[in-house]
């Protein structure tokens, strides 16, 4: 007989919401963490990182508030320390909410390693529990690239950066991928010297060329090195192959911000005959494996990499297990916004332009700067005055509409706070909205929100 009806591996954002829903259908279900509840996100990314970036956001306003009247007598300075602490006290504080809806919806949360021993068995530090169904959400960690010197006292990956006990003078960021560039932007708007390095033609792989082009004028002072590499690390610094030659580059600290690789091993996947590759658990749209009664969530299954995936995923689970509508609750990656929090931030959803037309679909496309929006221009556009503030781009949303069906495709912005407004995007976007429909709907005045309503009537139909 099976203890629980539902075993839960891995207490991030995929696996808590899914032992949650799971148990509020009436599943009994046990979750187990081997760390911290909340996983990678609330405890080493999503949250500490965007603590710190806020901080960051602070320092900027108060630098530059003199434009909009507001002086700071005796000068601003950042203090790490207390950007520190505050950041440990919003994880803690969050830690503590996990468990506590844990408790409120009657998940037993068990503390341990967790291991497939069989198919509805699993071994948690070597004692024996048995579900009726499992789901794997171990998410996934940094990848370490193999590179002479990423041992060295100087080296972090994201992780380490989020402790750090000072600020570097100068810091080489090996990787423009969005957690490299938040965290490019942090240290910019706290003084630090960055530089990047990124394999690519160009950061933020798959972004609006136009956004990338506005997001690398709010980093004036940022060195980036594309298509190039970082050959190996030393104490001072790092050596660069570059289209023009090997280089040094000074530095204090080298952050690795080359990935994430799932969190595959060592859990028995091969024992059970888990199908999974260098990417991730296979899984289909219902989060089933090839195994009858195992599920995966998140990270683990490499299919999209952000916190709020893994919490639908884990959604999609709890509800194929619970055998709720098993047809319909399925996953849709094509409608998941992203955002990148950078200083301004980026944010996404549905297709590129580029996307678009490369699948032969005919669209129309219409760009709206954000400058033209009151709200934006309130709080963003004022000349510098004091010390000389970071360039303000001139913010952007961009709307990609199937010229067929004139359904809406895809949003992209810059400019904050385009992270408050996506999901809007992503609903007119899962709705399969059309643009007439979308003219109809009233938006809130003074918001940067409506620069989203006046793009869709610049659409020529
Ligand atoms: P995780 O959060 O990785 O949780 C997995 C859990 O499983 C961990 O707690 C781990 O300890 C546990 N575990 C692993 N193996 C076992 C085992 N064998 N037994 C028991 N427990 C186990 N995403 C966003 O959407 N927005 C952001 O702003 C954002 N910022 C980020 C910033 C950084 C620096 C990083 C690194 C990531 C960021 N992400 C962000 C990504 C986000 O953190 C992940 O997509 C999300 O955490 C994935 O959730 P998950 O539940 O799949 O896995």
């Amino acid at each position: 007989m099976s203890d629980f009806d539902l075993a839960v591996v891995g207490g991030g954002p995929g696996g808590y919401v899914a032992a949650e829903r799971a148990a509020a259908r009436g599943l009994h279900t046990v979750l187990v963490e081997r760390e911290h509840l909340g996983g990678v996100c609330l405890n080493s990314g999503c949250i500490p990182t965007k603590t710190l970036i806020h901080s960051a956001k602070l320092l900027q306003q108060a630098r530059h508030g003199a434009a909009y009247g507001v002086t700071v007598e005796g000068g601003v300075r950042y203090d790490l320390s207390a950007a520190m602490a505050w950041k440990e006290t919003v994880t803690a504080r969050l830690r503590s909410g996990v468990a506590a809806q844990m408790e409120r919806h009657g998940v037993t949360v068990e503390t341990g390693n967790a291991r497939l021993t069989g198919r509805g068995r699993l071994a948690v530090d070597g004692r024996e529990l048995g579900a009726r169904q499992i789901i794997i959400a171990t998410g996934s960690r940094n990848a370490r690239p193999p590179l002479a010197g990423a041992d060295l006292p100087n080296v972090v990956d994201s992780t380490g950066a989020l402790r750090l006990p000072h600020l570097p003078a100068r810091v080489v960021i090996v990787g423009g991928g969005y957690i490299g560039m938040e965290f490019a932007s942090y240290f910019h708007a706290v003084g630090v010297r960055v530089v990047v390095v990124e394999m690519l033609e160009e950061i933020l792989a798959g972004v609006d060329a136009e956004v990338v082009r506005q997001l690398k004028s709010a980093l004036p002072e940022v060195t980036w090195h594309l298509k190039s590499r970082v050959t190996a690390i030393i104490a001072s610094g790092v050596t660069v192959e570059t289209p023009a030659g090997e280089r040094t580059e000074a530095a204090d600290l080298v952050l690795l911000a080359t990935g994430r690789v799932p969190n595959t091993g060592d859990l028995g996947l091969e024992a059970v005959g888990a199908l999974f590759n260098r990417r991730g658990i296979t899984v289909d749209e219902f989060m089933r494996t090839n195994v009858a009664g195992l599920y995966a969530v998140g990270d683990v299954t490499g299919r999209s990499l952000l916190a709020h995936a893994a919490s639908r995923m884990g959604e999609v689970a709890a509800a194929a297990i619970a055998a709720e509508h098993p047809s319909g609750n399925r996953m849709r990656y094509h409608a998941v916004p992203w955002v990148v929090y950078t200083l301004p931030e980026i944010a996404g959803v549905g297709l590129s332009e580029q996307a678009a037309r490369s699948s032969g679909r005919r669209v129309h496309v219409a760009r709206l700067p954000l400058a033209a929006n009151g709200r934006f221009l309130a709080e963003h556009m004022a000349p510098a005055s004091g010390p000389p503030a970071p360039p303000t781009p001139r913010g952007l949303v961009k709307v990609i509409v199937d010229a067929a069906s004139h359904v809406l495709l895809g949003v992209h912005m810059i400019g904050t706070p385009a992270s408050e407004i996506i999901f809007g995007a992503a609903t007119m976007i899962e709705a399969e909205l059309r643009v007439e429909d979308l003219r109809e709907i009233v938006f809130p005045h003074p918001t940067v929100s409506e620069a989203l309503r006046d793009v869709l009537w610049e659409v020529r139909l």
